[in-house]
């Protein structure tokens, strides 16, 4: 038996992937190197004029769509609008809000809960249950380290919640569906450069120093993962969790 070439096994060629927060920073990136890898790509997000621009130049086959992730019904709308299911789902849509418990209100816990793990319910209901129904399908969440480690100085007891919550329903869905032909697995990214942590108010050097690294990931770190995870080079993973961190939960 000849021995297949391993690139091939990279080629996203004829599959649609979408992504959700996908109009900047990590879910832009993910779009162009899904696309450089041959999938027709669909970028949701929230405001439809900006995902519209993003989606230009970021490849020969992509379409741009409003959806806000926390909205189940704004999910069935984005999947009633695309038509047929896609073979990939990247929830990558996420935000944060740093506070220690005291000062998080009420409102900022359901506003980071209900895009960071919400999100990822209602999307995996809508798009993850119609790939099983198929018999086939991909699913990458994009979940954090800090779903797994409590990092510093700041604190952010929603978003830690959200991306653990990430974590063990990505491994929820995995057992569910891996005799339905699809692998749900997340990445668990350390500080990458994005707006997300470009507030001047963070302690940039502290978080630095944390990392072995010393750096900053760059976008296309995590991108590169995600690719892996969304083809079939990946083929005998399912329910794990990787982390793109340059080290940090090495310490
Ligand atoms: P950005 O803030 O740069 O981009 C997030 C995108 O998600 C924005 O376009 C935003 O739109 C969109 N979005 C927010 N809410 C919703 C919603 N309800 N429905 C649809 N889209 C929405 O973030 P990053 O690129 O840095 O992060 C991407 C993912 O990676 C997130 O899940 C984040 O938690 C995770 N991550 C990031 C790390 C980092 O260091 N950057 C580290 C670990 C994980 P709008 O601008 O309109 O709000």
């Amino acid at each position: 038996m000849m021995h297949p070439n391993i690139l091939n096994r990279f080629d996203l060629a004829g599959r649609t992937a979408i992504i959700t927060g996908g109009a900047r920073g990590i879910g832009l990136e993910i779009g162009r190197t899904l696309s450089m890898a041959g999938a027709s790509i669909i970028l949701a997000d929230l405001d439809l004029e900006t995902v519209k621009k993003a989606a230009v130049g970021v490849g020969p086959d992509v379409k741009a769509f409003q959806c806000d992730v926390t909205d189940p019904q704004s999910v069935r709308d984005l999947a009633a609008a695309i038509g047929a299911c896609p073979d990939i789902l990247v929830n990558n849509a996420g935000v944060v809000r740093v506070a220690p418990t005291k000062d998080t209100s009420d409102d900022d816990w359901h506003f980071v809960t209900s895009v960071n793990l919400n999100g990822v319910f209602h999307c995996c209901k809508t798009f993850g249950v119609a790939m099983a129904e198929r018999g086939s399908g991909n699913v990458v969440n994009i979940g954090s380290m800090c779903g797994s480690i409590v990092v510093r100085p700041q604190n952010g007891p929603a978003y830690n919640a959200s991306k653990a919550g990430v974590h063990m329903l990505t491994k929820t869905f995995a057992c569910e569906w891996a005799k339905s032909g699809v692998r749900v697995n997340a990445i668990a990214p350390g500080y990458i450069s994005t707006e997300m942590t470009s507030d001047p108010s963070y302690e940039i050097s502290t978080w630095v120093e944390l990392t072995p690294m010393g750096r900053f990931g760059r976008t296309d770190e995590v991108a590169s993962v995600v690719h892996f995870l969304a083809s079939d080079a990946s083929s005998y993973m399912t329910g794990s969790v990787i982390s793109v961190d340059g080290g940090y939960t090495c310490w």
